[in-house]
């Protein structure tokens, strides 16, 4: 049977860590990292991810601000907030819950985030300096997923690794993390072709498709790694139930390592997000110091 990787435990050691880091940094810049989290609409799903980041904040001693637009809100209302945001001296980071509402464009309210204040790590400059291994903002998702492969693979050096989607949110950072860890690295897509031959060649299988246990234990070569980020809502007996998109059940049985879901990626994303809030605090505060002569 497989390890388990447990999200919520490393979640919860990385939370530790970044309230103990938050109270030093308040100690030496005498200011308290600062998140403004901006929701536009009513989307159930983003209400309850932003309630939850805002809790995680709040138990981390970091400081919160909530700006609600209505779902018909126009592109200049939240293009003037993100503005009003990356002028505000005490704001240290800046996160737009996504998907924004239709008629909104997200490529232009993430372009018009400050890169120093985007705590998640998606503006093109911040994509750019990933790409290039000098990130200092790296996407939620891809970072948490990194942090729990670590502790069970300490060297991932020369490990095949096979990350399915190529989303600019989770597969494509994914994707440079691994080549940065010096991983190789192959992205599979819903164009690729002989899928589940090119996975079950993996040490490591990164799933961020969104289709509900779509990886099966065929897909799978014995003793491999396997971090599952999809989360996907399905009624099964009767009840509904989140599955990520990998057959637990099955490929628990073959595997080395394995991440559940629920219970896997998803608090380690928000935990990530707090780590970022406060990389992004340091390095706000610190060039607000005069230079040492
Ligand atoms: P996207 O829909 O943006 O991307 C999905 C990717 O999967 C695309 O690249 C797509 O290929 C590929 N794909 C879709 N169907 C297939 C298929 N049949 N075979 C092979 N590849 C396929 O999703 P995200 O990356 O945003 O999210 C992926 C999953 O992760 C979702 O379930 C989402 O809910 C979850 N998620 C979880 C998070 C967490 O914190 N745990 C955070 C973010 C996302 P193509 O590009 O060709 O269309």
């Amino acid at each position: 049977m497989a390890r388990l990787i447990d999200g919520k435990q490393n979640a919860q050691q990385v939370i530790d860590e970044v309230a103990v880091d938050v109270k030093k940094f308040i100690e030496s810049y005498k200011v308290t990292p600062c998140l403004a989290v901006v929701l536009v609409g009513e989307d159930p799903a983003s209400q309850v991810y932003v309630r939850n980041k805002i809790k995680r904040a709040g138990e981390v001693g970091i400081r919160s601000i909530e700006h609600k637009l209505s779902a018909h809100c126009s592109q200049q209302e939240l293009n003037a907030l993100i503005q009003t945001l990356n002028t505000d001296p005490e704001v240290h980071g800046i996160l737009v819950q996504l998907p924004l509402p239709k008629g909104l464009n997200e490529e232009e309210i993430i372009a018009a985030i400050d890169p120093a204040k985007d705590v998640d790590g998606f503006h093109p400059m911040n994509v750019g300096a990933l790409s290039s291994g000098q990130a200092n903002l790296i996407p939620c998702t891809p970072l948490g997923c990194m942090l729990m492969l670590k502790q069970v693979m300490p060297d991932l050096s020369g490990k095949k690794a096979v990350v399915i989607g190529r989303s600019n949110i989770v597969g494509k950072p994914m994707a440079a993390l691994l080549l940065q860890a010096n991983c190789t690295v192959t992205v599979v897509h819903s164009r690729t072709q002989n899928i589940k031959q090119i996975c079950s060649q993996a040490d490591i299988l990164i799933a961020a498709i969104g289709r509900p246990e779509m990886v099966d234990a065929d897909w799978v070569k014995p003793g491999a790694t396997i971090i599952d980020v999809g989360i996907n809502a399905i009624e099964r007996d009767g009840k509904r139930k989140l599955v990520g998109d990998v057959n637990f059940a099955e490929v628990e049985k073959i595997a080395q390592a394995i991440t559940p879901v629920p219970g896997g990626v998803g608090p380690m994303t928000i935990a990530c997000l707090m780590k970022n809030t406060l990389t992004a605090a340091i390095a706000i505060e610190q060039a607000k110091l005069p230079l040492a002569s």
